[in-house]
């Protein structure tokens, strides 16, 4: 158990999609002053070194925030992201060098206002105490060394009545795969207005290839999905092909946004002549 370590796969193509995708919706809640409320029910350390030996011994960065590191024609979405990540990299008016990843605290935090708040659940004990390190002492976070799916339920609805839920579990054991969907359902009864976000990888097991079809079927009012393969399973049908994001309640701009930007991620991030992308949406 907790064998998985997001410091092996931090600026992968997976958190690529995630971020950007997040950042869209947070960028989207900030257009109204009323606070919102961020619970990241699977929060990892929320920064990660990518000169250290767990990002090294992979370099999943590569394939990811690395390809899109030095190239001059992104997309406004993409050149905002990588805005974030140049500035958790220390700034400067050059991109100099990728150092750092920030993950999602880090990036829910950089976009929240003094009238937001953070909820942040971490059960690893040491991505915990990165992350409590990092950002427990901020105003308005508070940072958690416990279960994800359980904390999400006393933490709904918001007192604001505005809140984003981030599920990006490691899916180390398939019952992750059952839990979202069960964590979505009951968060959906207890605060139907909220925008739930939920990522997924694109991996050879039933539980992953069914799960699209499950969150569908939660019937929410609307949501959009986005889907991006850019690899091939290996030889023995392991592997990360991509990942998606089921976004319920989303920006209305999300689906547009989205139109555009992954044939363009796609282009840019696929490994091998193939793959592609999945968006489709429900709408009111
Ligand atoms: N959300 C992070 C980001 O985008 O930067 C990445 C999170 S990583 C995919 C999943 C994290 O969930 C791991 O750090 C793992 O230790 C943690 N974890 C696993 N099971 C958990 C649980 N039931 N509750 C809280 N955290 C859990």
């Amino acid at each position: 158990m907790l064998a998985y370590r997001h410091a092996f796969h931090a600026g992968n193509h997976g958190d690529v999609l995630k971020h950007i995708v997040l950042m869209q919706v947070l960028r989207h809640m900030n257009l109204k002053d009323k606070g919102w409320r961020f619970i990241d029910t699977h929060a990892g350390a929320g920064g990660y070194s990518l000169q250290g030996s767990y990002a090294k011994k992979r370099s999943e960065f590569e394939q990811g925030v690395g390809r899109l590191w030095d190239r001059s024609d992104l997309p406004p979405l993409v050149a905002d992201y990588l805005q974030f990540v140049q500035r958790f990299n220390g700034g400067g008016d050059g991109k100099g060098l990728l150092k750092q990843y920030p993950g999602s605290p880090a990036l829910a935090h950089a976009m929240s206002r003094p009238q937001d708040q953070l909820r942040l659940f971490e059960l690893h004990p040491t991505d915990y105490r990165v992350l409590a390190s990092y950002l427990a002492e901020e105003p308005g976070v508070e940072v958690k060394m416990s279960d994800g799916f359980e904390g999400l339920k006393s933490r709904l609805p918001p007192p604001t009545r505005r809140g984003v839920v981030l599920i990006d579990p490691s899916y180390e054991v398939d019952r992750d795969y059952g839990r979202v969907v069960a964590a979505l359902r009951d968060g959906l009864q207890r605060f139907a207005d909220g925008v739930f976000m939920v990522w997924y990888p694109v991996v050879g097991k039933l539980p992953a290839v069914q799960l699209p079809k499950r969150l569908r079927a939660l019937g929410a009012r609307r949501w959009v999905h986005a889907r991006l393969t850019v690899q091939k399973f290996d030889a023995r049908g392991f592997g990360m092909a991509g990942s998606g994001v089921f976004v319920i309640n989303p920006p209305h701009t999300l689906y547009a946004e989205l139109e555009s930007l992954l044939p363009w991620l796609h282009g840019a991030l696929q490994q091998f002549d193939g793959g592609g992308w999945v968006l489709e949406q429900k709408a009111d």
